[in-house]
């Protein structure tokens, strides 16, 4: 294969140049990494495991007409995207309480929140991405007030997608984070849903024993990750056969 451009190397994701105009590639790597890059690790079966849920995730919210960037995947570890405007908000979504939203206002985990709470955070790795209010979002200009309310609205509905494809398969979802691109067609922008969903940027727990299946497992040092996800997509039915091999072998056959 012709060499790519690479556009940009995250902590757990490379972008490359895509094959035409207004595409790229989302490579999906097996590093692992959390409290702002503190906490580092090689996750032997990650990225192909992500890049299969975040195809789940996002071709079923393109199926009901929210609109995301995923076009197709390529591979094992890419998929092929549309090339977005990223909007520099990290959009967080709760349902229960979990996380940093316990450190701030003493709220127990695992706490029913009276409602989906959507908070926005300000993407900037130095500041260790603070939470910042709608009035900072546009006083700044990171977004206008029409984004905003339409950015809520994706988020809630994106809510509301994955918390019934979870309760399907006994898992429920606390909270979660979606980032939201702009795509210009002319003078008229589009938000849609872009960079990744999957247990990196998801909270899971099993329903019954409440196990977490997520990046907490990493975060928390309390099991295999690479198991806790692979049980994720099993559970969904998208689990590659290489995937399984790296991190199962006993599941398959
Ligand atoms: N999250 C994320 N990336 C971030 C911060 C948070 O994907 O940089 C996700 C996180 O996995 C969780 C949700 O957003 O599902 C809420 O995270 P929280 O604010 O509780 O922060 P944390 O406890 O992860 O620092």
């Amino acid at each position: 294969m012709a060499r790519r451009k690479k556009l940009y190397e995250g902590k757990a994701k490379i972008l490359y140049e895509g094959p035409e105009p207004g595409t790229l590639v989302q490579h999906f790597k097996d590093d692992a990494t959390a409290f702002n890059a503190e906490k580092r690790d090689v996750i032997e079966g990650k990225g192909v495991l992500n890049n299969r849920l975040s195809e789940f995730f996002m071709d079923g919210l393109n199926t009901i007409g929210v609109p995301t960037h995923f076009i197709r995947r390529i591979n094992m570890r890419e998929q092929l995207i549309r090339s977005v405007e990223i909007i520099p908000l990290e959009v967080i979504v709760r349902n229960r309480a979990a996380g940093s939203i316990c450190k701030r206002l003493g709220i127990p985990e695992g706490e029913a929140l009276p409602r989906p709470i959507v908070e926005f955070s300000f993407k900037n790795d130095e500041l260790g991405d603070p939470l910042v209010s709608e009035e900072h979002i546009i006083a700044f200009g990171w977004a206008s007030q029409q984004d905003l309310d339409d950015m809520v609205a994706l988020a809630l509905r994106v809510n509301d997608f994955l918390s019934g494809v979870m309760l399907a398969v006994g898992i429920r979802l606390i909270d979660f984070k979606i980032e939201i691109g702009r795509i210009w067609d002319g003078d008229f922008q589009r938000l849609v849903v872009a960079d990744e969903i999957s247990p990196d940027s998801c909270r899971l727990w099993d329903i019954k024993s409440g196990d977490k299946l997520d990046k907490d497992v990493f975060r928390q040092d309390i099991g295999n990750l690479a198991e806790a996800y692979t049980e994720v997509a099993r559970r969904l039915g998208v689990l590659p056969a290489m995937a399984t091999q790296m991190t199962k072998p006993h599941l398959i056959n």
